[in-house]
């Protein structure tokens, strides 16, 4: 199970009914977040997630929108009493971004690791914090980067094998952890009492960059896409491409490619006073598209079936 919180759906700047566009993924507790502009710590205050469980900050890119919050987000830490360390990821640069931000913010009570991903074409594979995360580079004239976050799903314990393996009970849920088991000189591995394993949960959040085919590959099957629509007016569209930014058009070209189950939409444009006014412009081409808004969550789970 993944929870997951949209908690600001703007882009460039924040308005007073909208904060700056950022994401949040809780696993067991525990939180990731995804971006950090001016106010983050504002809007996960008002979520009530809290503070001292966050383990890891993936940033985009270095665009004050979405890094300009650190400073403040991290006092907020210190002062939830976190002791336990941070991991920030991001582009090359992130430790000298967020050190210089940090003047400001001295003598915080926890360690800070840094994971920084060179903007090559390709995509990383991280597991951090107990998070499952990928990164692929996207194309924004800066270097920047989409996330994902993945919870992998074992197989269906069989009972009837464990049960002819002559194994005790007690050691079944050792090897449903995917452990292995050693009892009486013999060694017993989780794949003699699992089957195949079963599809699990992926989050994907992409902003801020042209819609170029990767995303779709990175996004595939997504449960939940995030996905920026700077504008949703179709007239905007060349607007957008100048500043290397997509549209909601775009964003449902992706989702759909991508075969997602449900696409958010965030990052809008100041201008954008209503962001559903061209949600049919989306739902035209990958009808599962909502307009993301500030603070809107929702919970990942497994499907029933096997
Ligand atoms: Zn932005
Ligand atoms: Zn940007």
């Amino acid at each position: 199970m993944l929870d997951v919180a949209l908690l600001g759906t703007g882009g460039m700047m924040p308005l007073p009914n909208r904060f700056l566009t950022a994401f949040a993924v809780r696993q067991n507790g525990r939180i990731l977040l995804i971006d950090c502009g001016e106010g983050t710590q504002v809007t996960q205050k008002m979520l009530g997630w809290g503070f001292k469980t966050v383990d890891v900050i993936c940033l985009t890119h270095f665009h004050a929108d979405h890094a300009a919050g650190i400073p403040g987000f991290l006092l907020s830490m210190a002062n939830s009493d976190k002791g336990d360390p941070l991991t920030i990821i991001g582009p090359v640069g992130t430790e000298y971004i967020v050190k210089s931000l940090l003047v400001i913010a001295k003598d915080l009570p926890f360690e800070i690791n840094f994971v920084e991903l060179p903007y090559e074409k390709k995509t990383y594979h991280i597991n951090q914090g107990g998070f499952s995360i990928g990164a692929l580079p996207v194309s924004h004239g800066v270097p920047c980067f989409a996330y994902s976050v993945s919870l992998a799903r074992i197989g269906k314990f069989n009972a009837d094998a464990a049960k002819s393996l002559g194994l005790p009970v007690r050691f079944w849920g050792i090897l449903q952890r995917g452990e292995n088991v050693s009892y009486e000189g013999l060694e017993y591995t989780p794949d003699m009492v699992l089957g195949a394993s079963r599809a699990g949960l992926k989050v994907t959040y992409c902003t801020d960059s042209r819609p170029i085919p990767s995303i779709s590959d990175f996004a595939q099957n997504s449960d939940l896409f995030v996905c920026e629509g700077l504008y949703g007016d179709p007239a905007l569209s060349a607007k957008a491409a100048e500043h290397r930014h997509m549209t909601y058009k775009e964003a449902a070209n992706i989702a759909k490619r991508a075969n997602v189950s449900e696409m958010w939409l965030t990052h809008y444009s100041p201008s954008v006073t209503n962001p559903k006014e061209f949600l049919g412009v989306a739902r035209d081409i990958f009808p599962n598209t909502h307009t993301g808004f500030d603070r809107k969550t929702a919970t990942l789970k497994f499907s029933e079936d096997e």
